[in-house]
Parts: structure tokens; sequence; C-alpha cells
């Protein structure tokens, strides 16, 4: 990832951010709906039955205005009766722009018919009573309220047995007071049945908007869980992402602190932990860099580039213990420059050195790739010569010898035999000598004959 860490923070936390927002508007979103949806459904459902039970009133109120009318003989109960079946036939209208259910339609229209011919049952009881005024009306009736127990259950009461046409007349009105009676009767009834029809759908529509909220809310859980879990997830990723590098570097540290130099560590990201490990990388092969050079130089002889006197010995004693384990032979040669203080005093220190370099340069030469090549002493040179015996020994010695001889060297005509020259003396493990001080002493001896011996030669112990 190409950011920065508080990049990857920032970026991570409007991640959370966005996911939790959108949560909750979702939440608020299926809050406001179902709340709209509530308050619709329960306004229709209401509404409806309020209506009904409008109808219902001013029927009831219109019978029991006419009935009024009827006893009293007053207009005006009359003209409010007429006012309430208005009022009813009003909301039998606007019922019908509310109303949808096939059942609902049949009632509502049931109603209407009901109530259009009870009004003219009523109408022609009116004429009925009028043209049978003179017929006195029992003193109970007047207290009774309404259609429904206006003349029926009373017949017996009347006073006194009528004249034949009052009786006929009186039948009539009995007849009609039944037949209204048993249309109110329908009517009310029916009202009542639009009622139960929109409680039950109030109640329905209560059980369905209560398993809508249920499963909502189990939605809710689901989604919640989910961007809960989305949101651990990239606080996890984010974590991983920044520590799996730390711990890298770390490791790296630890590596480095227990002098473990040779390592180049994966650069993950590059984010200010991604360029800390880099500069990890660059800093730990510049102190390889040193380390090497250092090493070179505390084994290395400065004026010539041979190994030195240190490196030496600690290689002797490491080819001893190898070749003593393979049962292997290896072969130690020391070389002496011939009369070298002759040749300071006459050409100067400097030429001196000049010189010191030129012959380990010849004896570098003429040595295998495995020797080991030193600068021994000030003008002596040693070397290891492993898997060689004598033979070979005298071999690469005398190679040596004769280089040097053959080598015209600027300053050599003031030497003895104007010749710049080389004595060497060899030994041979394990013949010679076991242990290093042995085989080192008998090699300095055979230098010593060789010396003796008139120099520019090679001697074997
Ligand atoms: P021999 O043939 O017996 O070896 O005679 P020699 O003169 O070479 O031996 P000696 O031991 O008497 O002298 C060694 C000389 O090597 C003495 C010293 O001036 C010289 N020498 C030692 N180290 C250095 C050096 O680093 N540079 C120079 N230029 N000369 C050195
Ligand atoms: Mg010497
Ligand atoms: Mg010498």
């Amino acid at each position: 990832m190409r950011l920065s860490i508080k990049g990857k923070f920032v970026a991570a936390s409007l991640s959370i951010i966005f996911l939790m927002s959108g949560l909750i508007l979702f939440l608020l979103g299926v809050q406001k709906s179902l709340e709209s949806r509530m308050n619709e459904m329960i306004q229709t459902n209401l509404s409806a039955i309020r209506k009904a039970e409008q109808i219902k009133y001013d029927i009831v109120l219109y019978d029991d205005l006419v009935f009024r009318y009827l006893s009293t003989d007053q207009r005006p109960f009359l003209t409010e009766a007429v006012e309430a079946l208005e009022e009813a036939k009003a909301w039998i209208e606007d019922m019908k722009t509310i109303v949808q259910g096939e059942t609902e339609k049949e009632v509502l229209s049931d109603i209407e018919n009901e109530t259009l011919r009870y009004h003219k049952g009523i109408r022609k009881l009116i004429e009925l009573y009028q043209l049978n005024k003179a017929v006195p009306a029992p003193q109970k009736i007047v207290d009774k309220r309404g259609f429904l127990d206006l003349f029926s259950p009373l017949q017996a009461e009347l006073p006194a047995p009528p004249k034949r046409s009052e009786v006929k007349g009186k039948e009539n009105i009995a007849h009609a007071s039944a037949v209204g009676k048993s249309r109110l009767v329908r009517i009310y009834s029916q009202c009542e049945k639009i009622v139960d029809i929109y409680r039950a759908k109030l109640d329905n529509a209560q059980l369905e908007m209560n398993q809508k909220i249920a499963r909502t809310r189990r939605a809710v859980l689901i989604t919640g869980g989910a961007v809960f879990l989305l949101a651990i997830s990239i606080i996890t990723l984010l974590a991983l992402e920044i520590l799996s590098p730390i711990r890298n570097l770390l490791t790296g540290v630890q590596k480095v602190a227990s002098g473990q130099l040779d390592l180049e560590l994966d650069v993950y990201s590059s984010d200010e932990i991604g360029r800390l490990t880099q500069h990890f990388n660059s800093m730990t092969r510049s102190l390889k860099e040193k380390q090497e050079r250092l090493i070179a130089e505390t084994i290395t002889d400065p004026l010539t580039g041979l190994n030195n006197l240190r490196y030496f010995q600690n290689s002797l004693q490491t080819e001893i213990g190898r070749a003593h384990r393979h049962k292997r032979s290896f072969a130690l040669l020391i070389v002496d420059i011939d009369y070298f203080k002759t040749f300071n005093d006459a050409n100067g220190h400097q030429m001196g050195n000049v010189i010191l370099k030129e012959v380990a340069n010849i004896i570098k030469s003429s040595v295998r790739g495995d020797g080991i090549c030193a600068r021994y002493g000030g003008e002596e040179f040693a070397m290891i010569l492993p898997e060689t015996d004598a033979e070979g020994g005298k071999a690469v010695a005398e190679r040596i010898r004769s280089n040097v001889e053959k080598t015209i060297f600027p300053g050599q005509d003031n030497q003895p035999q104007k010749n710049l020259t080389v004595s060497v003396g060899g030994a041979t493990f394990p013949q010679n000598g076991s242990v290093a001080s042995e085989l080192f002493e008998r090699a300095d001896q055979a230098l010593y004959k060789a010396k003796n011996s008139g120099r520019n030669r090679v001697v074997w112990a």
C-alpha cells in the first residue's frame, strides 16, 4: 500500500465511519418508513371505523328524531331528522372513497340501499300516522325512544278497541314500523360489520407491522454484526500491515546486534516503516563493508599486501589440524632476501620497500591459489602449501628462488653478486614436525643452512 502510517489510519477510520454512517442512515430510513406506513395504516382503518360509526349514529339519530316528531308533532324534530339522514348519506358517500375490499363494498352498498328503503318506509309511516292522528298515542309510547319499540309490543296496551278503519290504519302503522325496525337493525348490524372488518384489518396490519419490525430488527442485527466484523477486520489488517514490517525490522536489529551483518530485509511498504527498513538495509551493508575492510586490515601486511604474521600463525595451526584429521601433508617455506641490509645501505630504505613489494609479488605469483603467503618479518616471507609433499614444496621453493634471481631489480648492482637473490628453507608436515613450533624451527634451520652454504638456494629440512 503506497500510504504513510498516518494515511493508513485515516483511510481505516474513514472506512469505519462510512460503514457506521451507512448503518445509521439505513436504520433511520427503516424507522421512518415503518413509522409512515404504520401511521397511514392506522389512519385509514380508524377513519373507516369512524365513518361507519358516524353512519350508525346518524341513522339512529334520524330514527330518534322521527319518533320524537311523531310523538310530539313538532316540526323542528322532523327538520333535524332530515338533516341527520342527509349527514348519514354524506358519510356513506365519503365511505365509498376509502372502502377497497369486495365484502366492504357489498356491505356499504347494502347500507346505502337499506337506508334509502328505510327512508321511504319512514315517509310512508309519517303519512299513515298523519292519516290516523285521531288515534291517541298511549302515554308509555311517548316515553319510549326510537322506532324499535314504537308500536308492536304496545298494541295490547291500547286503551279501547279501535274502530275498523282505525284498526286498519294502526295495523298498517305496525307493519311499517316492523319493516322499519328490521331495516334499522340491518343498517345497524351492517355498520357494525364494517367496523368489525376494519378492526380486524387494523389488528392484522398491526400484526404484520410487528412481524416487519421483528424482521427489520433481525436484518439490523445481521447488518450491524457484519459492519462490526468488517470494522474489526479493517483494524486487524491495519495492525498486521504495520506490525509485520516492525517485527521483520526487529528480527533484523536482533541479528545485527548479535553480529550477523550478512542480511537484507524485505521492504514490504513505502511508508515510514518501509523507509526505515531501507535505511536499515543500507546501514547493514555499510557496516558489513567496514567490517570486511577491518578484517582484511587485521590480517594483511600493509606494505606488501600479503597476509601478516598473526594471520599466518593462525593459518598454520588450522592447516596442521586439517592435515592431521585428513592424514595429509603440507609444506612450509621461509624465504629471506640475501644481503638486504647491504641493499638498504646502498639504495636507501624507500628503495628497499619497493624491493620488498616486488619480491612479495613474485612469491604470490609462484604459489598456487590455495597457498597462504605472509610477510613474516622485515625481509622474511613464509608460505603454507596445502596438500603438498617435500617434492612439491621443493619445486615451488625453487620456482620462487629462480624467479627472483631472474628478475632485474633496480639498485641490485650494489649487491655482492650484482644480483638480488633469496634463500629458501623448507619443511614438510608431518615428516619434519607435527606441531607449529617444531615445523617452523626445522624450516628456519634449513634456511640457516641455505645462508651458510652460499645463499641464493633452497634447502629442505
Ligand atoms: P642475510 O643475507 O644474512 O639475510 O643478510 P641480511 O642483510 O639480509 O640480514 P640482516 O638480518 O642482517 O638484515 C636484514 C635487514 O632488513 C635489516 C633491515 O634494514 C632490513 N629491513 C627489515 N625490515 C625492513 C623494511 O621494512 N624495509 C626495508 N627497506 N628494510 C628492512
Ligand atoms: Mg632476515
Ligand atoms: Mg636477509
